[in-house]
Order: C-alpha cells, then structure tokens, then sequence
C-alpha cells in the first residue's frame, strides 16, 4: 500500500539523546530548554523573529486571532473575518469556534488561494481581518492582500500551515500578515508529532499571545487575561528539533518526486500555477480533472492498485450546513470536486512516483476513450 502521505521519522539514536536530557532535567513541560532551542533554531531557519511555538496549528490560529483583538466585534453585530473556502476546515472552524463568522470568498481558477477582487467584495461593517491560506504552500498575492488590508483597516491572519520554509522574494512568506500560523502536525513538511508555531509581526502581540496560551497568568499569583492552555512540552520540541536537523534532505526528496511528477503529468490533468516570485515546498502534488467522473475512474483505479491519492480539499468549506451551506462560489466548488492530492513524502520510493505516473496517464487516456 502507498499512503498519500506518511510522518517523517527522524534518527533514533539522536531522539534518545534529547528524551536522556528529559529524564535528567525532569523538565516536561511549560517553556522547557527543548522549547526555548527549538524556538531559536527555526526563527534563524525561517529567517523571522516574534516566533511562539504552541501545541498545535489550530490553536495558533485561535490565538492569533486573540492576541490581535479580531474576536471583538466592531459594531454589535458579530465579527466577521473573510477567508477561502479551498482549505483544511479547521481555517474556517477555528474563526466561528472564537464567535468570528467565517464569510467565504472565491478563489483564483490557476493559484486557487484567494482572489483579492473577491475578498472586496465580501467587506461589510463587521468586517476586522481577512484569513487567507497559502493553498499547498503555494503564496497568495500578498502585496495586494496586504494594500487591501490597509485601506479597509483589517488584520490579516494567514494560515500557513502547508507554507512552512516558503520564501516570497527572497524572504519568509511568514513576514507578511500581522500574524502567519504553522501547523507541525506528523503530516505535514516539517512536525513536532502535534504542534505548532505563530509569527508575529509586532512584538507586542507576541507578548499578548504568550499570556493568552498559559491561562492569561503574567506570573505564579497574577492572572491579566482570560486564557486556555496552548503550551508544546519538551518531547514535541525534542521531535521537532530532530526533524529539523533532516528537513534540507527531506524537502530535497520531495522536490525529486514533485518534479518527475511535474514534467511527466502536464498533459494529462491541470495543475497549480505557482506563485513566480516564491520559492515552494513541495508539500503536496495536487492535480485537478477535467471532471468530477474522470477524477472517481483515476483515483478507484489507483485504490485498485494499492496507492491512495485523497481528495481535498473537498468539500468546499462554504457548502458545508456548519458554515451556512452558501453554494455561490463556483471556482472554489468546481475545483474542490475535482482535485486530488498524490502521495508525495520523503520516503517515497522512486519507482513508486514512476508507477503512480503510469497508472494516471493510462486511467486518463483510457477515460478520454470512453467518451
Ligand atoms: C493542518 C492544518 C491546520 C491544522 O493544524 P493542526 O496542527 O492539525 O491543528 C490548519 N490549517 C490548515 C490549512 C492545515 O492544513
């Protein structure tokens, strides 16, 4: 069986080392030294600074929302954030999970991250940030982003989860935003088994983030804010201080496949126009049909054979019941309906990327010649 994708596993000796430590210090938890090096080690190798390591991508996001003051609604009606429903749903579900209404806008047809004309015309009164998510690692356009944000007076969280080491111009893609959040979850490029990180651009709401994920407590006996508790402990950090020493090598290997993958695919389905002035991870290889039926007979002939390709994102988060059920975003749906991700990890073996090909070239013509 070949998964479409499988957590990276680094060097055990190396991991042992770090869990000797845990058991010397008997330091588990709450800003351990493991914490702290791991906190360093990725603001020197993402090149950003105001970097807060929390327990999980979607707590990052919670408590960006926080620290920027976004779940405060402007007018007495409830906030609203606008964001793209061509995401992972915890984009959207931690936006209403802090009473923010998520409002869906369409996205790009070729870069399926959000279109700046469609997030204007979601603006309304109630309006306070735009969420928008680097789809598969692939940049938005955040110089207009960003100009929009400022006319209109909004924040921007981005969700760059799948945008780990993706560099815009020569520098971290987590620059842009008044905050970026990461998820180190086992599936994703970089991981701390659950974890996650967010990027601040001031410092000050750095300051405010770190009180808000320790229970709002500025000291032993004094409690400024209300809180919850997002805190990484010391084995996470020792798992993501041992995968950060493999990521070059990683990435490496998944450039390998999403290459071949690339030159050898273009003809048979659509694929992600990138960002050209970004650099990229290659964190997924997603490919989009010409039909939703085209996309079934590739990806059950594929199961036949043992390799799972998934499909997301899909659904399109606005069609959901739990988000209002809007069915009026029509390149978000129709791509949604018709994309799927192939494996792509480290680990994948090089003849298996070769298989893989053959099987969607052979499905794709043999689809073509039953219609
Ligand atoms: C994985 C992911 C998340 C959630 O991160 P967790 O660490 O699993 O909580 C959020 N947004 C996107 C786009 C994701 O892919």
């Amino acid at each position: 069986m070949i998964p479409v994708t499988k957590p990276f596993l680094p060097n055990r000796e190396k991991l042992d080392k770090y869990i000797d430590g845990i058991y010397e210090r008997e330091w588990l938890t709450n800003n351990g030294p493991l914490v702290q090096e791991l906190t360093k080690r990725l603001e020197e190798y993402l090149g950003v600074e105001n970097l807060l390591l929390v327990s999980n991508g979607t707590l990052a996001l919670q408590i960006a929302y926080r620290a920027l003051g976004i779940h405060e609604s402007k007018s007495a009606k409830v906030a609203e954030a606008i964001t793209t429903p061509f995401t992972f749903v915890a984009t959207a579900s931690s936006l209403k999970w802090e009473g923010i209404e998520p409002i869906f806008a369409d996205i790009d047809p070729e870069t399926w991250c959000l279109n700046p004309q469609g997030i204007e015309q979601k603006i309304t009164e109630q309006t306070v940030a735009i969420v928008p998510v680097h789809v598969y690692g692939n940049a938005c356009d955040v110089e207009a982003i960003e100009a929009l944000a400022r006319r209109q007076n909004l924040k921007v969280i981005y969700d760059a989860a799948h945008a780990f080491g993706v560099k815009y111009k020569g520098e971290s893609i987590l620059r842009w935003g008044d905050a970026a959040t990461l998820s180190f979850h086992a599936t994703k490029v970089f991981h701390s088994i659950e974890g996650g990180a967010i990027v601040f651009k001031h410092r000050e709401d750095m300051e405010r983030a770190k009180r808000l994920m320790s229970f709002g407590m500025t000291g032993p006996e004094t409690i400024s804010d209300v809180g919850i508790n997002a805190k990484m402990n010391e084995f996470q950090a020792a798992m993501g201080l041992c995968v950060l020493d493999e990521i070059d090598e990683n990435i490496k290997a998944r450039e390998r496949h999403w290459y071949r993958y690339q030159n050898e695919l273009t003809s048979s389905a659509i694929l992600q126009r990138l960002n050209n002035v970004s650099d990229y991870n290659f964190a997924y290889f997603p490919v989009l049909f010409r039909s939703k039926e085209e996309l079934l007979h590739v990806s059950s002939g594929l199961a036949d054979k043992g390799i799972i390709a998934r499909r997301y994102f899909y659904p399109s988060l606005n069609e959901l019941e739990i988000f209002g059920a809007d069915l009026t975003l029509p390149i978000s749906s129709g791509i949604a309906e018709r994309i799927l991700c192939l494996p792509i990890y480290a680990g994948l073996d090089a003849n298996d990327v070769n298989s893989i090909i053959d099987i969607v070239k052979r499905l794709t013509s043999t689809y073509k010649e039953m219609q």
